[in-house]
């Protein structure tokens, strides 16, 4: 075997894949047919559960999020509708303004880090396979040469080579009705409202900044992100608008007329002045399609490669990254020889349904922002929804992705089981002061974590003691920066993106009531005791547990 896994594809999804293999001790070799980084931006941050993810994997700071953990936004946006979040008590909505460079950026050198070997310049072109092993045909700057492997993972965007040749389909929907314009720009200052930020277009009024701010003519955008080049976007509706290959790149004068015809206002466009890579970008037309399975045989897909749709509200990569964070871990297990049977086939099974969401709230939003005076109704019927917190709550946890509730089997009983672990503050009792949950989580292991104060249950996982590593600690309270407060008392509506119906919207049930937990190494809650001496049945359970994911003892 030339390595364990090959990755085809060094974006945000195949480098965070890789990074994931490594730390679970398995070798990736990553190939990526540009020679270089791309010098194209393309999402301006991340949007979601991701944020909360990167961070317990010690990446939140290396992003760009500082030095405290993160906390969830106060507003955001809901196709061109302002969400007010402030007034969420479990606020489960978090953003990461980092440019996609940047991600990739710092990716890569945690991959480099982790010893991961990236082969840039080098393309997948062709791939075969068997019982035992996966071949890659790859071409790289000397000349065609072989790959072997035990997996392949096709994180090549998408229109990935590796769901081609695999033969998956991508079933889904192509529009050809919309083209969207997005330049780095400079305004003139005096336009630039000193209380608000936002732009004040003159004939036109006030537009606020990040707001997607619809018309009945399109839709404008006014982004200055700090430290960065202005962005302002438009997009307009064209029906028979097509891939825009063929047609001279946007300038300022193009983008400056479709302003002219979304406000009915002229706007005074100059060339981004600072540091770039500025931004001249036409879209036209796009796509929602979703793999109609993400595995075949020694083969998966991740990321793109695996589902595209509508970048409103940025949820690409959230969806994405959680992708490869979901089969990372179950994938070593399979190469190192310890999963249970079907863990591997459960990374669709856990994924999909997080994709078929991020399609629909998409599509959603596409449906909102469009012109005409039906959508124009809809939009006040939505505002009104809006006055209602428990809406608010349910679309932000929608967006956020932090609506899931994974299936952990006969023992999810606690309400904190099948669901993302919550910020904990913890005394793991060596002398160093409060400990983050997401300071134990960054080596990326199953971790049961036995806060009974007697260390009753470590000896549990004695016989996995290889893999799950058992922390005793004191609950301090909830961590600063997660939502939700330590009385575990946040229940929404429910709906249907809430498979239990209990309400749940923030993904973590607070952290009140914990005597022990079990993570996945995605922190999901495999098990959860309340109990300050889990009874002979609940270390039944735990066990079971343990077996269930992590494998034989
Ligand atoms: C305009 C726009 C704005 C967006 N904004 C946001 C946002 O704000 N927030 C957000 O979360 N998401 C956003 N997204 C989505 C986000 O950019 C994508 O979800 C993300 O890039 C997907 O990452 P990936 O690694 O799956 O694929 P990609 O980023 O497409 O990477 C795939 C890689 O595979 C390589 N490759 C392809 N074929 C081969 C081959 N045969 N062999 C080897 N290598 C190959 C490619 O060169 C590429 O480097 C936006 C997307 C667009 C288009």
């Amino acid at each position: 075997m030339s390595a364990d896994v090959v990755i085809a594809g060094a974006g945000p999804n195949g480098l965070m894949l890789a990074c994931e293999l490594s730390l679970a001790g398995v070798r990736p070799i990553v190939l990526e047919r540009l020679p270089a980084r791309t010098a194209e931006n393309r999402a301006n941050g991340l949007v979601g559960q991701v944020v909360r993810m990167l961070d317990r994997r010690g990446l939140y700071g290396r992003l760009g999020g500082g030095s405290e953990p993160p906390r969830p936004t106060p507003a955001f946006v809901f196709g061109a509708l302002p969400l007010d979040l402030s007034a969420l008590d479990d606020n489960p909505l978090y953003l990461l303004q980092t440019p996609q460079l940047r991600i990739e950026q710092v990716l890569e050198e945690r991959a480099v880090e982790l010893g991961v070997e990236i082969r840039r310049g080098h393309e997948l072109t062709g791939l075969t396979q068997d019982a035992e092993e996966v071949v890659a045909d790859v071409a790289g700057p000397d000349g065609p040469y072989r790959l072997r492997a035990r997996y392949l993972v096709g994180a090549d965007g998408g229109r990935s080579v590796t769901r081609k040749l695999t033969g998956i389909g991508f079933p889904g929907v192509t529009r050809n009705s919309t083209v969207s314009r997005t330049a780095s720009v400079a305004v003139p200052p005096e336009l630039v409202d000193p209380a608000t930020g936002g732009l004040n277009v003159p004939g036109y009024g006030l537009v606020p900044p990040f707001m997607h701010h619809r018309t009945e003519h399109g839709l404008f955008v006014f982004a200055p992100f700090p430290g960065r080049s202005t962005l302002v976007t438009t997009m307009e509706w064209e029906p028979g608008a097509a891939e825009d290959d063929g047609l001279p790149p946007l300038t300022l004068e193009e983008l400056g007329e479709s302003v002219r015809r979304v406000l009915g206002a002229d706007l005074p466009l100059g060339p981004a002045t600072g540091p770039g890579p500025h931004l001249m970008r036409r879209l036209a037309g796009g796509n929602t399609r979703l793999a109609d399975r993400f595995r075949d045989g020694r083969v998966l897909l991740a990321g793109d490669a695996a589902h595209v749709h509508s970048a409103i509200g940025g949820p690409g990569l959230n969806l994405g990254l959680q992708d490869t964070v979901n089969l990372g871990w179950k994938l070593a297990a399979e190469i190192r020889g310890w999963a249970p049977p079907g863990l591997l086939d459960g990374y669709e099974a856990e994924r999909r349904p997080a994709a078929e969401r991020v399609v629909m709230h998409t599509q959603a939003q596409s449906a909102l922002i469009a012109p005409g005076e039906e959508v124009t109704a809809l939009r006040r019927l939505f505002t009104e929804l809006l006055g209602d917190r428990n809406v608010v709550r349910h679309i932000a946890g929608t967006m956020a992705g932090a609506d899931v509730r994974y299936d952990m089997g006969a023992g999810d009983v606690h309400p904190l089981v099948g669901r993302w672990a919550p910020d904990l503050s913890l005394d793991t009792g060596d002398g160093t002061g409060p400990v983050r949950l997401a300071e134990l989580t960054a080596d990326a292991r199953p971790l049961l974590l036995d806060l009974t104060g007697n260390a009753s249950l470590t000896g549990e996982a004695a016989g996995w003691d290889d893999r799950v590593k058992a922390v005793t600690a004191r609950l301090l309270g909830a961590a600063p920066g997660g939502p939700g407060g330590p009385d575990g008392s946040r229940r929404g509506s429910g709906g249907p993106g809430d498979p239990d119906g209990d309400g749940g919207s923030g993904g973590d049930g607070g952290s009140g009531e914990i005597t022990a937990l079990l993570l996945r190494p995605d922190c999901y809650v495999a098990w959860a005791s309340s109990s300050p001496r889990p009874d002979s049945a609940e270390r039944a359970a735990l066990r079971a547990a343990l077996a269930r994911w992590f494998g034989a003892p």
